[in-house]
């Protein structure tokens, strides 16, 4: 299972996030993904044996959803295409943005958004919900615009 020290509300969702992945792809990644949020604490470490050669992914107190939220909500829904967009990123293997140029910087990019946009819908459409629509670039781009502007909400904290 993938290694998830974000703060309780956040490893819930991140979970659930994961859950939107094809089984096989999922079996392949786990064990080599570690999340971190800062949303529940001020400074946090993370050891050797956290790290321990796995694609550390970094999501920003921002996009953590209220603890009301549910799985229809914006909120939730961009968390769920953040996660999917940056485990694309280590499907893929990635580069380094500072070691290509922007032109295959952007191609990374484009590629990790087709592939969650494809996990995520495919996990909406098995769920045959209709108060949970396929997810768009149109939903993306104001969920983005919407985190810019939000500001990092006041939660229990501990070191
Ligand atoms: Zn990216």
């Amino acid at each position: 299972m993938a290694h998830l020290d974000c703060g309780h509300i956040a490893n819930h969702w991140v979970w659930h996030a994961l859950s939107c992945l094809p089984d096989k792809i999922r079996a392949e990644l786990d064990e080599k993904l570690a999340f971190v949020c800062m949303a529940e604490s001020d400074a946090r470490r993370l050891t050797p044996q956290f790290v321990g050669g796995r694609h550390v992914i970094v999501l920003s107190e921002r996009i953590v959803p209220l603890e009301q939220s549910d799985e229809g909500s914006p909120e939730v829904r961009y968390l769920y295409f953040g996660v999917l967009h940056e485990v694309a990123h280590a499907f893929r293997q990635h580069r380094p943005p500072s070691e290509i140029s922007q032109e295959e910087n952007e191609h990374q990019e484009a590629e990790a958004d087709e592939l969650a946009f494809e996990w995520f819908n495919g996990s909406l459409q098995a769920k045959a919900n209709p108060m949970l629509p396929p997810f768009t670039r149109k939903e993306l781009a104001k969920a983005k615009a919407t985190a810019m502007t939000r500001a990092v909400p006041p939660r229990p904290q501990a070191i």
